[in-house]
């Protein structure tokens, strides 16, 4: 391939009150790309000063009129702008996302950017339609519910889908009428920086829209701990979501999670074969099986079982994986070296637990990359006991664990026997089982006869160690308002 295309990329600072701002430690780290493990960016090295001053800036915002009291009709139109201008940066976001995550091109050009612009369309559409409600009360008195801005909002955000991901917090917590400090992954800052640029450039106020990057230990937990940060919502892992509820828990802070997963997609004797095939398929290898949805765990029907493994294993074998700027790849490289070295040792320890190998479990940095690059081949296990630690552990990569089932209640035992409820799927021509399923499953998101597919205006979020609240959907309008009520006496 030909040297890459280089983005344009956002200046090393942060974006406080409505401006380019230095780091309180003058420091920058460099952002890898996991295809050649160079660096490709360099973001500021943020830390608690950093948090304090947007914060600040973010208080001194919510209180201004220029935010509190801009028209409903106004603050839709700013959010609008905010999503054209996301559409019309679409290329240079979308080189921006694939070089930090190593996601294809064609995943970030013409699936995940574009649904940014969508959010932000989405939530636009709400604030105009923020009503509140009129109780009956006795008396002469009347009662109203009103909806009001939590406030000063800390989002906190992980690498897999940076921008999507920013942009399922941000687009709702504006669209109430808060201000907000987003912390991205310090590995992906590039795409959540020009989201600032361009709320500012869309007509922000200043300090409406902020964003401080660096670590979790340096500023995701003095974000989280900031006694003048009312909510925080955090995408991430279970481990690191325990941690934030501790933090937040000193200062009672409304709280939403989004962790981690380890989805069942479980495929009936009498599904259309080839249309389960491929939802098993993009339920795994979709953006490396880096998505906390992803069906890692396939339970497939008894009487099928060996004909779907070996249909499964035949299309693994035909998935392209190469750089992720090159035409024509399907699958990237998996997103650091942490990740590289615990999908592989995901792989070892499957092996050792006594899984079946029917494809994969190799490195390919030497193959794909020239002795660079996080690749690894896309994997399949059968065979998977559901005790197993492969069965039970979210590996976040490229690595599927298939199950045999015999019945409906034996499908659903196996599905259910996790900590976590993030998303399932089922496949089958009979759709009264289909709902039964998705009724009877604890799980956030059940699919029926589809995997990974995503709508602004359907919830998402988990039950179980997945966490609590909901993104997207008029039930993020909830996680981004607080009721209040008026008692009117009418005499
Ligand atoms: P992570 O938990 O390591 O980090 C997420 C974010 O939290 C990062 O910005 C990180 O810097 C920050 N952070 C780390 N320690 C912190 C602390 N003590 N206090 C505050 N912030 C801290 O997760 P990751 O490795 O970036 O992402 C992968 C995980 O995210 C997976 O488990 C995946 O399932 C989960 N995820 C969940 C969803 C969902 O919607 N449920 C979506 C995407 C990813």
């Amino acid at each position: 391939m030909a040297a890459p295309p280089r983005p344009e990329l956002p200046p090393a600072r942060h974006f406080v009150g409505g401006e380019w701002v230095e780091p309180h430690s003058g420091r920058t780290v460099g952002s890898l790309c996991p295809a050649d493990e160079a660096v490709h960016a360099e973001v500021a090295a943020g830390d608690a000063e950093d948090v304090d001053r947007a914060v600040a800036a973010a208080r001194t915002a919510f209180d201004d009129p220029a935010w509190r009291d801009m028209p409903p009709a106004k603050r839709a139109r700013v959010l609008w702008k905010l999503a054209e201008l996301v559409d019309r940066n679409r290329e240079n976001l979308a080189l921006c996302e694939s070089l930090d995550t190593g996601k294809t091109r064609f995943d970030s050009e013409r699936i995940e950017i574009p649904m940014v612009a969508e959010i932000f369309r989405y939530f636009a559409g709400w604030v105009t339609k923020m009503e509140g409600g009129v109780v009956p009360l006795p008396g002469e008195n009347l009662g109203l519910t009103l909806r009001t801005p939590v406030g000063v909002c800390g989002l906190i955000t992980p690498w897999n889908f940076p921008m999507l991901l920013a942009a399922w917090k941000v687009a709702p917590a504006l669209a109430c009428g808060n201000t907000v400090v987003l912390k991205p992954s310090e590995q992906t800052s590039l795409t959540s920086l020009w989201m600032a640029a361009y709320g500012a450039e869309a007509g922000l106020p200043p300090g409406v829209f902020n964003v401080v990057t660096g670590s979790g230990r340096e500023v995701g937990t003095p974000l989280v701990k900031h006694p003048d940060v009312d909510k925080v919502s955090f995408t991430g892992s279970t481990e690191v979501g325990r941690m934030v509820m501790r933090e937040a828990a000193g200062t009672l802070k409304r709280v939403t999670l989004e962790l981690g997963g380890k989805s069942p997609n479980v495929v009936f004797e009498d599904a259309d074969r080839k249309a389960a095939l491929r939802g098993a398929l993009t339920g795994i290898f979709y953006n490396k099986g880096e998505v906390c949805a992803a069906g890692s765990r396939l339970l497939v029907q008894r009487s099928i079982y060996d004909e779907f493994v070996e249909q499964l294993a035949a299309a693994a074998a035909k998935t392209t994986v190469g750089h992720p700027l090159a035409e024509g790849v399907r699958m990237g490289p998996v997103c650091n070296q942490a990740q590289y070295e615990s999908v592989l040792r995901f792989v070892e320890t499957a092996k050792e637990e006594g899984a079946r190998l029917v494809f994969g479990g190799r490195s390919l940095r030497d193959e794909v990359g020239g002795g660079k690059g996080f690749y690894v081949e896309p994997t399949i296990f059968a065979d998977v006991d559901p005790d197993s630690t492969l069965a039970q552990e979210e590996v976040f990569g490229p690595v599927l664990a298939v199950t045999p089932f015999e019945d409906e209640e034996d499908a659903l035992r196996i599905a259910h026997h996790t900590r976590y409820g993030l998303a399932a799927g089922v496949w089958t021509r009979d759709l009264g089982r289909g709902l039964r399923f998705a009724r009877r499953l604890r799980a956030g998101t059940v699919w029926v006869n589809a995997y990974n597919l995503y709508d602004p205006g359907l919830p998402f979020g988990g039950f179980g160690e997945s966490g609590f609240g909901r993104d997207l959907g008029r039930h993020a309008l909830d996680a981004y308002t607080e009721p209040k009520s008026v008692w009117v006496g009418l005499t």
